[in-house]
This record gives C-alpha cells, structure tokens and sequence, in this order.
C-alpha cells in the first residue's frame, strides 16, 4: 500500500493486513459494497460501508442510529420515531440533538479512527480495494464469484438518503475545521457526540 508522507505527530503504526470488499448487486442502491478490515492480522472491524456519495465514493464507518427513551414507558426508540413502539405514545420526530448549524444528528459511528492521517490512509485503502473488486467482478463477468461474508450478508443492505446526507456534511465539517485549524492536528469524533444514555439502537 501506498503512504504519503503524514504528520509526524500523527503518524500511525497501524497495518492494514487485510481488506475484504462485497459489492452489493443493485446498481441502483447507493450503498456499494460493504467491507471489513483487519489491522496488523489481529483486529477486525466489520460493516465498513462504501456509499456513492455525490462527490464519489466515500467510506462510513460501522455506525447505529442513535435513540432515545419514551418519557412515558421508558422504552428506546429512534430518534426520528413519531410514535413510541412500546406504548404507542406521540413523540416529536424532530427531537434529535442537532449541530451547531442546526441540523440534527441520527447516527454515531461504533469504531472510527482518532486522526485525521489514519483515517485518510484507511479510507484510501478501502476505495482502492473497492476498486480492485469491480475491476476483479467485470473481468470475471457471470464467473465471479463475491467474497464469502457469512453472517456480514444479514446486515442491512440499505442507506437511507438521510444517513447518507448527515455522513457529507460531517466529512464536510471535518474539511472546514482542517482548513480552519490548519494542518491536519485537529482530533475527529468521527460519529461526533456522546452516545449519551441508552443511546444507539436499531
Ligand atoms: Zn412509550
């Protein structure tokens, strides 16, 4: 793999040993291919997704909707649920906890990097391999033969538009802080916000 010369400051020891890419088959959906990535032949982070994005491919993080608990019965619902699941009590779908531009946030990613060298290196990476993948699906036409992902293949298959939405803005902040900041020192939060009690649900 190729490395550009990265902050020292920030500069990573993590490998990536491994980057396993399943494209999804509908050209229609925006979702296009899933992954998992191995670091140093010893960790595995599952359900990487590569999304066609307005700008081109770009790479989300695993991540869950963000939720939170019925005022009445207690009982966890998506944020944007007008009605609770449990009890069936009306709930505002706009109560999301929004940014500092107003726009709220339904989702946090569960693993991400911390820098903004590593995660422009795995994010490389992780197109590069899509892209080797589509090369390898056209060439082997009706023979090829997608990765075996077992259990990977029960994950949801879908983006939402919103989802898709609220992952460009935040790679959109991410370009505005680093111009701001200068050099690319700032910390990320990748999925940003605290995962405050009971949050994050299906
Ligand atoms: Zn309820």
């Amino acid at each position: 793999m190729n490395r550009e010369p990265v902050d020292e400051a920030e500069s990573t020891r993590f490998r990536i040993t491994e980057i396993r890419v399943k494209l999804t088959d509908d050209p229609r959906n925006k979702l296009k291919a899933y992954c998992s990535v191995t670091i140093d032949h010893a960790f595995v982070v599952r359900d990487l997704k590569i999304i066609d994005g307005s700008k081109g491919p770009f790479v989300a993080m695993p991540s869950r909707k963000l939720a939170d608990h019925c005022p009445r019965c207690h009982h966890k619902n998506h944020l944007r649920a007008g009605y609770c699941n449990q009890c069936g009590g009306r709930l505002d779908p706009d109560r999301a906890p929004r940014d500092e531009r107003g726009r709220s946030q339904l989702h946090a990613d569960l693993a991400h990097p911390i820098n903004s060298a590593t995660r422009i290196e795995l994010h490389k990476a992780v197109v590069q391999a899509y892209a080797v993948e589509i090369e390898a699906a056209q060439r082997a036409g009706a023979h090829y033969q997608p990765k075996n992902f077992d259990d990977l293949d029960a994950l949801s298959d879908m983006v939402d538009d919103e989802y898709i939405e609220e992952l460009e803005r935040r790679q959109e902040e991410r370009e505005r802080r680093r111009r701001t900041t200068g050099a690319a020192r700032s910390s990320e939060t990748g999925g940003g916000g605290t995962l405050s009690s009971g949050a994050a649900s299906d």
